[in-house]
Formats: structure tokens, C-alpha cells, sequence
């Protein structure tokens, strides 16, 4: 561990055991976990990643990473939430538009207002139709938003959502829309395997204007490429699926505490998890855009196995009294599921496939 890691974790770790104590009530879609997020914002963690200047905290992509690891450690729904958020955070952040970062982020370091993603259909949701799912028309005022954002996690909760449409010549804008704006409407968040309380929701647009001064990045190919280290498999969402990986291995370790047979499977996992924390952190260090040749996507791909193994281990090891609704190992288990499904470009979907069917065939 370094000198910054160790800082970041001593204070990061605070609000982790506040989340792990609170953390059974973040349930069902309407226990959103607004405790946790008190305590992220009374620890300073919101402005973290933000500029100095506009009221943020500085820090690096390995502190934000480890801060990551230790929170969905603790509280998965938690730390996924402020992936989100952070997400909007930094694509503002990261913006040509000077007034838009004034106008947004010292609210938002502030915890004044709450911001999410919806881009989900700009690179991974919905390719496969064809059509935009949502468009971008050009107006003499900026630009007309139409059709369905799918995936939106916290809208209800959220006053701006960052989201993007495809223009009719195929460029790609992203902008920050007030979810108060006339032809904006948040479905109710859906019930799901796990995560519910995250509150994640469908949001349509209906000819919804996006003024210039709300533009977070004007036309171009492939909007999603701009920006640092925030794409889908970035080595935030593998950062994730090791905490959570590593909040089932401790779980793992109280029990072989009282059950020696089950040590063997607790060592082993968590030297897995040692080594890939260290790839994970040694990964972001340096170069804030990630790493090149597809490192990203194979440290995700990992960390899904990793988080999927430890789980069920976990499950296998609690026996019955591990399968019965709401005890730890239940959740886990429903809850390392997500990793399959969430911003898992198609290069981790296929190796995540093939070692399904090599470990069930083999
Ligand atoms: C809990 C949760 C929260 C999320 N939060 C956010 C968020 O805050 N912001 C955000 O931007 N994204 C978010 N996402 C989206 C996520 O990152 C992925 O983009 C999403 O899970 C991809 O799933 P999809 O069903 O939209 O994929 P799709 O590819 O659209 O698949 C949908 C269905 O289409 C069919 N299909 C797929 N490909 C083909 C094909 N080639 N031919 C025929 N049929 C096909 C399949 O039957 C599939 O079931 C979230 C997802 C989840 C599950």
C-alpha cells in the first residue's frame, strides 16, 4: 500500500463502516439510501474527483479507485449510486462548457443537488435496434431530445441527468437535462434482482430542449469517447466487483474463524483479491485515461469471475441458514449477479460466457 492509498483509506474507511452498519435497510426501490449519502457528504467524499476551485477535492484515479473498493466493500447500492453520480460529475467536469461547470458543480460538490448518468444507449443498451434510441435535433437554442433513455439509476432523486442523443447525421451530443423540464417524465424505478434501492428508472424525453449553455459535449463521433477513464468496463465497475468480492471474503473468513475446513477457500480467494487490487490500482496510476490493450477489460473480467466465486462460496459455505431472504449471503449472492449485466462491454460479456459454460461443462 502507498503513502496515498493509506491516507485515502484512513479517510474513506469511516463512512465504510457507517454504510456496512446501515447498509441491510438498502433494500426495496423505496429505501433509498439517503443515510449513506449523508454520511459520504459529511466525510467530504462528494467533492472528491472534483476541481479545487469549484469546491472539490482533488484526488488521484488510484485514491478514487481504493475509496471505491472500500465502500462497496460495505454497501454495493451505496457505492454504485456515486458511480453514477460521479459519472455525471466528471463528464460535467470534463466539458468544454466553462459556464456549465460553474453553474453545476459547486451544487453538486456542495451535495445541493443531486446529477446521474443515462448514456447507457449511446455504447452498450439497445445497439442492436438499429435506431438511435434517443435523438438530437438541431434548434436555433441548442438541440430537441426524443425517445427513451432505458437504464437511469437515482432519477427520481436526481434534479440534472447527463444523457445524449444521435443527431441525424450520426454525431452524438451529451447534455445535461433538468429532470423539471417540460417533456421530461421518470418511469417508476423498477424491481430488480438486486440493487432496487438504487431506484433505477426509464426516463423519457419528449422534444425536451437542451439550451447551448446545457451542452456537455457539442456534436461529435462517438460522444462517449470523450472524457477520461468513465467508459463502460472502466476500472470503476471492476473496482466495485472486487469490493463487493472482498465484503463476501471477509464475511467467508468470520465463519472459517469458527469453522477450520472452510480456511482454505478464504485464503485463497482473498489472495486472488489481493493481487488483483494491486493490478486494479497499479492500472489507474499514471494514466488517468486507463490502460491500453484491453487491460481494462480483462481486469473486469476477472473481477466478475472473482466476485461471482466468492459469493457462492460464501452461499455454500452459510448453508440453508445463508439461503433464507434477507441474511448476508443471500444478498451477495443476488447482488454479485449485477456484475454480469452492468456497463460489461461485449469482450467481457464473451469471457464471462466461456468460463460459465467451461466451468459448468467442465
Ligand atoms: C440496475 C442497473 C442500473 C443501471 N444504471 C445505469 C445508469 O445509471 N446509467 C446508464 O447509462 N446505464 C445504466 N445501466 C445500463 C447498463 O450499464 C447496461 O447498458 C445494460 O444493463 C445493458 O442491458 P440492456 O438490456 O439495455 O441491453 P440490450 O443490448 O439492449 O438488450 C436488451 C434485450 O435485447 C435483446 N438483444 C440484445 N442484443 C440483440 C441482438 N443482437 N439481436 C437481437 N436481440 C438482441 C436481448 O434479448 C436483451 O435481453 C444500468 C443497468 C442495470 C441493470
Amino acid at each position: 500500500m502507498t503513502s496515498a492509498d493509506a491516507t485515502a483509506q484512513r479517510e474513506i474507511q469511516p463512512v465504510a463502516d457507517r454504510l456496512k452498519e446501515v447498509a441491510a435497510g438498502a433494500t426495496d426501490e423505496n429505501a433509498w439510501p439517503i443515510r449513506q449519502f449523508d454520511a459520504l457528504a459529511q466525510a467530504g467524499v462528494l467533492r472528491w474527483g472534483l476541481p479545487a476551485e469549484l469546491g472539490g477535492i482533488e484526488v488521484s484515479s488510484r485514491e478514487m479507485l481504493g475509496g471505491y473498493i472500500a465502500l462497496s466493500r460495505a454497501c454495493l447500492t451505496t457505492a454504485f449510486i456515486l458511480t453514477q453520480r460521479n459519472g455525471a460529475c466528471q463528464r460535467i467536469a470534463n466539458s468544454p462548457n466553462a459556464e456549465l461547470r460553474q453553474r453545476l458543480l459547486p451544487r453538486l460538490a456542495g451535495n445541493e443537488i443531486f446529477a446521474t448518468v443515462g448514456i447507457s444507449h449511446l455504447t452498450t443498451s439497445r445497439q442492436h435496434l438499429g435506431v438511435p434510441a434517443v435523438r438530437a435535433i438541431p434548434t436555433d437554442a441548442g438541440f430537441e431530445l426524443s425517445g427513451e433513455v432505458p437504464w437511469v439509476t437515482g432519477a427520481p432523486q436526481a434534479e440534472f441527468i447527463v444523457t445524449g442523443g444521435t443527431l441525424p447525421d450520426g454525431r452524438q451530443i451529451l447534455a445535461a437535462v433538468e429532470t423539471s423540464s417540460p417533456g421530461v417524465t421518470v418511469a417508476a424505478p423498477v424491481r430488480l434482482l438486486a440493487l432496487s434501492a438504487s431506484q433505477t428508472s426509464a426516463v423519457i424525453l419528449d422534444r425536451v430542449v437542451a439550451r447551448s449553455s446545457d451542452v456537455v459535449q457539442p456534436p461529435t463521433e462517438n460522444v462517449m469517447r470523450q472524457g477520461p477513464n468513465v467508459s463502460t468496463g472502466s476500472l470503476s465497475t471492476s473496482a466495485l466487483a472486487l469490493g463487493h468480492a472482498l465484503g463476501a471474503i471477509d464475511a467467508l473468513d468470520e465463519h472459517a474463524g469458527r469453522r477450520a475446513e472452510l480456511g482454505e477457500f478464504a485464503t485463497a480467494l482473498r489472495q486472488e483479491a489481493i493481487v488483483l487490487e494491486r493490478e486494479l490500482l497499479d492500472a489507474s496510476s499514471g494514466d488517468a485515461c486507463g490502460t491500453p490493450g484491453g487491460t481494462n477489460e480483462s481486469l473486469r473480467a476477472r473481477a466478475n469471475s472473482l466476485v461471482l466465486r466468492a459469493t457462492q462460496v460464501l452461499l455454500a459455505a452459510t448453508k440453508g441458514a445463508g439461503f433464507v431472504a434477507g441474511s448476508y449471503a443471500e444478498r451477495a449472492v443476488r447482488e454479485a449477479m449485477f456484475f454480469l449485466v452492468w456497463s460489461c462491454p461485449q469482450p467481457v460479456v464473451m469471457a464471462n460466457l466461456r468460463q460459465l459454460v467451461r466451468e459448468s461443462s467442465g
